[in-house]
């Protein structure tokens, strides 16, 4: 049996020396609160054992990892939406870049960067009644905590600064691939990107994705096994913005991030294992929690290559 608890005590000595050296995201001003030094990581295996370390349980802003649960509501109701509306290739540009959208007609090149996650958004004001609370009805089943919640304030925060995401969804509505109100979309959106959990929440909401579409600890199928692979691959490839090839190369594992700093990873079959520190590289991806899930797939020599 692998001694993760060892391993994790490994990397935690490991990367002390990387925090502080990452930036905090403060274009949401909100999301500038949080110390760079903060650390947490736990890995989460199928049967349900837990291996935490640091300040795992804090809760953060979980961001745009909150792509791949809208995207999950959404490709549930409708199997066609990722050959209609939004590819599934690497984008090679910054998360929330506008350039790439103009040239390619308003089709975002995959659902994990800011514009997929916004025709993602549209797409659940037509199958949803009420988006913004179905969703988090969602997210509460799949994580298993029923206090899982937005946080209004950073929400706010990111509505009053959220110009780029604004460019987004207006030159996406000229291109026609924009169905239900500007407004209601980046409202909803940024309450998704608003939720607010901790290392073992995130690992549990993802345990879905880890064990072939069945949550773990309820044995209910929240996916098909192939939209589980779908989603997993999606992931592998578009998970971690412009960044990749690097991480795929580095860790080796499906994994998202967010701009407030937690990075979640899985090992289908397995295990998930997430890790949250604030200050981000150049790319945006935790600084210490890239390191970390690097160190963690050497150590454990378990990746999916
Ligand atoms: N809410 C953030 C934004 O729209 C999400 C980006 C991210 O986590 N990469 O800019």
């Amino acid at each position: 049996m692998t001694d993760y608890q060892g391993i994790l005590n490994r990397i935690y000595d490991e990367i002390q020396p990387l925090l502080g050296q990452g930036k905090v995201a403060d274009y949401i001003p909100a999301l500038a609160e949080k110390d760079s030094h903060k650390f947490g990581m736990v890995i989460k295996l199928i049967d349900g054992s837990t291996f935490k370390i640091g300040d795992a349980d804090e809760q953060f802003s979980i961001q745009s990892i909150s792509k791949v649960l809208t995207l999950t509501t959404v490709v549930k109701e409708s199997v066609d939406f990722l050959k209609t509306r939004c590819g599934k290739e690497p984008s090679g540009t910054p998360f929330n870049s506008l350039v790439q959208l103009e040239y390619e007609n308003g089709i975002p090149r995959n659902p994990f960067i800011n514009a997929g996650a916004l025709v993602t958004t549209d797409q659940m004001y037509t199958n949803f009644n009420n988006p913004k609370r179905d969703f988090l009805k969602f997210v509460r089943k799949v994580s298993g905590d029923k206090d899982v919640s937005y946080n209004e304030k950073i929400a706010r925060s990111e509505e009053q600064t959220g110009y780029r995401n604004a460019a987004l969804v207006n030159l996406m509505k000229d291109f026609n691939n924009i169905d239900n109100d500007v407004d209601k979309v980046l409202d909803t959106y940024f309450h998704q990107c608003s939720l607010e959990m901790n290392c073992e929440q995130l690992c549990d909401t993802f345990s879905f994705l880890a064990n072939r579409g069945v949550n773990p600890k309820t044995g209910e199928r929240i996916l098909s096994i192939r939209r589980a692979k779908r989603i997993n691959a999606i992931m592998l490839t578009c998970g971690t913005y412009d960044a990749v090839g690097d991480v795929a190369y580095r860790i080796g594992l499906p994994a998202k991030s967010g701009v407030g700093g937690g990075i979640v990873a899985l090992v289908p079959g397995e295990l998930t294992v997430s890790v949250w520190s604030p200050g981000l590289d150049k790319k945006g991806n935790s600084l210490a929690g890239i390191k970390a899930l690097e160190l963690f797939t050497t150590y454990a020599e378990n990746s999916i290559f």
